[in-house]
């Protein structure tokens, strides 16, 4: 197979997206290099590094933008959002997932569904707003009242490198239909598809209703989740930086819905069959996109009368995976997508073997892999590792999996629920009244039966962390309603009913000049 050629491509990468601020203002100099991880010496493209002034542009734009795109219904601005999708529909889908696959390094398949995702989200959430424009009508003894939904106002939205065009548009779009305009930060990592994606999303909306600065998370990000004109922070991404945006925000007390990282237990129950459909799903859980999905399956822990037969059945399914280059066919699984993460992951491991624990690496390098070019890691399973182990005990991201036994159900759901995350589960069984009994003591936003992968959780279902995994939900309605807030508009007719004394007579009041008393 013919891969792409290490030819550069011209840098995409736009600092804001409504035309009128020239390109020019980024000279080369403060752009950085996105390199393909499958191959270092392949540069994709450069992202502008945004600073604090060009933050406060794209701000004055947004803020210009709001009562425009407030005063439209929902229903209104729905067409407009469709109109969105359908010109991203006209994009060259294969060649944004092309770019998305040469910046991250996940496999075609993936990268399909990732950008994608915009115009699918677009039209799910245009479908939503009738369920916004509703308004509720209230009387009582007074009066009558109605309650309406209003928007926060100006909205960041920060976005993570994993699944860039997906995940920013279930922040962005939501808050869009809502009536808010937004503000986009894309990873410094992944900026590339994300930029073409928003370049033509914008372009179907008012101007200013999304602007897009690229660069970092300390100078951008910190200056919108600082700046007293966004009302809101919607953020995806780790928890120490939701941790840092969240004492940001403090100050002019935004609105925040972070959905953070996570440390996803699947529980093979003493009740589940250990076949092929089962071990095949957890392995997927495991290791699509490299275990960079942030409900990627993080620790397996299996009734000790099924572990042994579930780690062996587990590594043989594994072992079919190939690693390699995304763009390949062949490839199951793609590089990590930082160097970072790619030393992390292996020092978990390390760590983990120097504890004690046995690690098994699988599958098999792709033939076209330049294996001494990119972030290049066998899947790996890890038994006997103690329980706090840093492996076992905190989000790894990566292709290394620990699986552990357990003797009861009390025990199972001690380990699951022992850490700061809780962002999403799973239960693994025949039986599903011994699935629901177990997962309803899982603290966890999302706890999956007999699945645990991209997926599992579709638009319509609530999707959120627990504990130190987030604040809020995404998908459905309620990401609409976590973007705005109810107004109440109350009619007092009669303010005579109101509670306390009766408006006291005002003994003596002097009748107006030029008339005279009865
Ligand atoms: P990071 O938290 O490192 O970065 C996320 C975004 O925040 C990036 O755009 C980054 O900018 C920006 N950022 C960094 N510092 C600041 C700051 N001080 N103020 C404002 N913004 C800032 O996460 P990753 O991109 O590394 O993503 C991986 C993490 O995301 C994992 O922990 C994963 O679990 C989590 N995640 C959670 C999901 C969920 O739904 N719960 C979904 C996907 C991922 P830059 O990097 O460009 O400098």
């Amino acid at each position: 197979m013919a891969l792409n050629s290490t030819a550069t491509t011209p840098p995409t990468a736009l600092p804001y997206l409504d035309g009128d601020v020239p390109l020019a203002q980024f000279p080369t100099s403060d752009r950085l290099p996105v390199r393909n991880p499958a191959d270092h010496r392949e540069l994709v493209g450069t992202v502008a590094l945004g600073t604090a002034e060009q933050v406060d542009r794209a701000l004055d734009l947004a803020v210009a933008a709001a009562p425009g795109w407030a005063a439209l219904t929902a229903a209104g601005r729905a067409e407009l959002l469709r109109a969105a999708a359908d010109a991203l529909d006209r994009q060259d889908t294969a060649a944004r997932a092309m770019l998305l696959t040469r910046e991250h390094g996940k496999v075609l398949w993936e990268s399909t569904l990732d950008v994608g995702g915009a115009a699918a989200i677009l039209r799910y959430y245009a479908g939503l707003a009738a369920e916004f424009d509703a308004e509720v009508d209230h009387r009582n003894a007074v009066g009558t009242a109605r309650f309406r939904r209003r928007p926060l106002g100006v909205t960041a939205v920060i976005v993570p490198w994993n699944y860039p065009v997906y995940l920013a548009s279930l922040m962005l779009v939501p808050a869009l239909l809502a009536g808010n305009p937004v503000v986009v930060k894309p990873s410094e990592v992944a900026p590339l598809a994300l930029t073409e994606t928003l370049r033509t999303l914008a372009a179907a909306l008012p101007a200013g209703v999304v602007t897009v600065v690229p660069g970092t998370g300390p100078v951008v990000g910190a200056t919108l989740t600082s700046d007293r004109r966004v009302r809101a922070v919607l953020f995806t991404g780790s928890t120490a930086t939701g941790r840092t945006i969240m004492a940001s925000a403090a100050p002019t007390l935004k609105r925040l819905g972070l959905e953070l990282g996570g440390n996803d237990p699947a529980l093979v129950l003493e009740s589940a069959v250990v076949d092929d459909r089962l071990v095949d799903e957890l392995v997927r859980g495991t290791f699509t996109s490299s275990g960079q999905v942030c409900y990627s399956v993080k620790r397996i822990y299996a009734h000790r009368s099924r572990y042994r037969e579930l780690v062996a059945a587990y590594l043989d399914a594994a072992n079919a995976l190939v690693v390699g280059d995304g763009r390949d066919p062949e490839t199951t699984i793609g590089p990590l997508t930082t160097r970072s993460q790619y030393d992390r992951v292996r020092a978990l491991v390390a760590d983990a073997r120097q504890r004690g624990a046995q690690v098994t690496t699988i599958g098999r390098r792709g033939a076209t892999a330049r294996w001494e070019c990119g972030n290049f890691l066998l899947p790996t399973v890890v038994t006997d590792a103690p329980h706090d182990a840093a492996l076992v005990a905190e989000e790894q991201f990566g292709p290394a999996i620990p699986i552990l036994p357990f003797d009861t159900d009390d025990e199972a759901v001690a380990l699951a629920n022992g850490t700061d995350y809780g962002l999403a589960a799973s239960v693994w069984t025949a039986d599903p009244a011994h699935a629901d009994v177990v997962a309803r003591r899982i603290e966890a936003g999302s706890v999956f039966v007999n699945a645990h992968r991209l997926g599992a959780s579709d638009l319509a279902m609530p999707f959120g962390g627990a504990k130190q995994s987030g604040i809020g939900r995404r998908h459905g309605f309620v990401a609409v309603e976590e973007c705005s807030e109810l107004q109440t508009i109350a009619h007092i007719a009669d303010p005579a009913g109101l509670p306390g004394p009766a408006t006291p007579t005002r003994p003596g009041r002097q009748a107006p000049p030029g008339r005279k008393e009865q």
